[in-house]
């Protein structure tokens, strides 16, 4: 199959893709539809169980937003555990708050398991005050971690300038449980851990049709169809028709990222100690360094014109020269976004959207540790685990009937923001 390189992090990754030969008119215990990190996770955890599981991947291994994503392995959501707690209530609410929490070690306990090469740092990550309520937001959230006698420490100006090697930020919170690794790499990585263990991983595979039969279901796609007793969708914001509601549950949005040619010397300032970062601005924005000593900054929308020219370029120029004034003049080496799944309330779905069909999605722009714990959830719900147990309640979809508008608003909102930052 001839595959089109969809982010540095494709292009980069030192593990090699893995897949197996799709056979039609098999039976298998799971299908699970989506190469990515909830996909492959939950292929490997139900191998692990005893299960025969069949991944069907349209494209390719991390098409989606596990090989094209900033690689900053973070612990919980977006949103403060203040508020996760309140949103999800006493019995989810905690229970939720402690699993992700450790979402990161799970992760990278994953990563040394299976001796993934998917250049892991685990030095923290930064959330960086943009401004002074920026901080005051850090203040509460740090707070709240330390309550619950999380490893979080909230850090003042000067440490800050000398972690991150600027002064343009207010303070910030260092998460040491966090680090970051190259997607790409760590998705690859599943995938030949889940080969491994006994799945079968088709690429170039596109489910078209889910259809009951008898007490399973019959997956039908563009290459023959297979049975399966359960099915669970890892499609996430790539969602397509194959259960067409299922595309309404969420906002799709996108983000973009810069890569510069590998720097030398003169970046050494820079995130020295390669936490990865981002910052409490409404319209988000990130920097990393990658092992090869590229520099990449990234942004909420898509990428407007291309590498060497046009909007994004000059953007990032700028928004690097402004943050990094002595770093001169750079090269950048390769562009790309991606698209991410935004739930009103910031909070990701489980749904089982009929007899035996489940589906994790909305992950609002936190996918790696959410992912791969899913998909271990997934695989100990088939395995017998009560549906109580899970990390969320199963809950009914609901569409998102202001999705359409929205996504409309944000991207002339990414646009302008580039525009902005540009001048
Ligand atoms: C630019 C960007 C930066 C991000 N940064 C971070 C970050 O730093 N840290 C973090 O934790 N998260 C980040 N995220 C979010 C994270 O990448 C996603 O939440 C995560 O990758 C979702 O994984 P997934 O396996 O659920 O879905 P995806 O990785 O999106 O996979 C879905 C797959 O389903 C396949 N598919 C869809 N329909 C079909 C079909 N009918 N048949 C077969 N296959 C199908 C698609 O081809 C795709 O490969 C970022 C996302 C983006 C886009």
């Amino acid at each position: 199959m001839n595959q089109e390189t969809i982010s540095l992090w494709d292009a980069s990754a030192e593990e090699r893709p893995i897949e197996t030969e799709f056979k039609p008119d098999r039976h298998v215990d799971v299908a699970i539809v989506g190469g990515g990190f909830t996909g492959l996770s939950t292929a490997l955890h139900c191998c692990e169980n005893g299960m025969e599981a069949q991944v069907i991947e349209a494209r390719q291994i991390g098409f989606g937003g596990s090989g094209r994503n900033c690689g900053l392995v973070n612990a919980a959501l977006w949103l403060p555990p203040q508020d996760v707690r309140k949103q999800l209530g006493t019995v989810y609410g905690p229970r939720f708050i402690e699993q992700f929490g450790k979402g990161p070690e799970y992760v990278f306990h994953l990563i040394e398991k299976h001796q993934m090469r998917c250049e892991v740092t685990r030095s923290g990550t930064i959330h960086a005050a943009h401004s002074p309520s920026g901080y005051e937001e850090l203040e509460g959230r740090a707070a709240e971690w330390k309550r619950l006698g999380e490893p979080v420490d909230l850090i003042g100006r000067e440490e800050v300038s000398e972690l991150i090697g600027t002064d343009v930020f207010f303070g910030g919170l260092l998460d040491h449980r966090a680090g970051t690794i190259n997607p790409m790499g760590y998705c690859r990585g599943l995938a030949r851990a889940a080969h491994g263990a006994g799945a079968t991983i088709s690429t170039g595979v596109t489910a078209t049709e889910l259809r009951k039969q008898g007490d399973g279901w019959l997956v039908n796609t563009d290459k023959g169809a297979i049975t399966a007793n359960k099915v669970v969708l890892g499609t996430n914001a790539y969602t397509d028709k194959l259960w067409p509601d299922l595309k309404k549950v969420f906002t799709m949005i996108h983000y973009f990222q810069l890569a510069t040619k590998p720097l030398g010397e003169e970046a050494s300032h820079i995130l020295p100690g390669k936490q990865g970062l981002w910052d409490t601005g409404q319209i988000m924005f990130n920097i990393r360094r990658d092992a090869f000593n590229r520099l990449l900054v990234g942004s909420m929308g898509q990428v407007v014109g291309s590498t060497d020219k046009g909007l994004s370029h000059y953007w990032a120029k700028k928004r690097i020269r402004k943050i990094f004034p002595t770093l001169g003049e750079m090269e950048f080496e390769t562009s790309w976004d991606g698209q991410i799944a935004m739930t009103p309330d910031h909070l990701p779905r489980i749904h089982e959207l009929d007899n035996g069909l489940f589906t994790a999605i909305g992950y609002n722009g936190r996918g790696i540790t959410t992912g791969t714990l899913f998909g271990k959830a997934f695989a100990d719900l088939l395995a017998g685990m009560d549906k109580a147990d899970l990390p969320l309640p199963v809950s009914p979809m609901k569409t998102v009937a202001s999705a359409p508008v929205f996504k409309k608003l944000y991207q002339s909102a990414f646009v302008a923001n580039q525009i902005i930052k540009s001048v």
